[in-house]
């Protein structure tokens, strides 16, 4: 793992109530990284940037009622160390 990855965590509360967290150069974060300072989407919210994987995974255990994930496609090898 390269020193200078950031991380973005993905917040839904619509379709499933569960908060992602990506790498900032996750295929699946490029819409992120546009959205990072939107806080009025109706469905979903992206925060970050985070320095380390364990800042990104602790802000999002903190979020109530949400299923905490780690991406399966940017995070393969962290998520089968998790
Ligand atoms: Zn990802």
């Amino acid at each position: 793992m390269k020193s200078n990855d950031k991380y973005l965590v993905y917040e839904n509360w619509r379709a499933e109530r569960k908060a992602v967290v990506h790498k900032s150069t996750c295929g699946h974060a490029r819409e992120g990284l546009d959205r990072l300072q939107d806080y009025t989407a109706p469905n979903d919210r992206w925060y970050g940037y985070f320095d380390k994987l364990t800042e990104a995974i602790s802000f999002a255990a903190l979020m109530p009622n949400r299923q905490l994930k780690i991406c399966g496609v940017c995070l393969q090898e962290e998520k089968a160390r998790i």
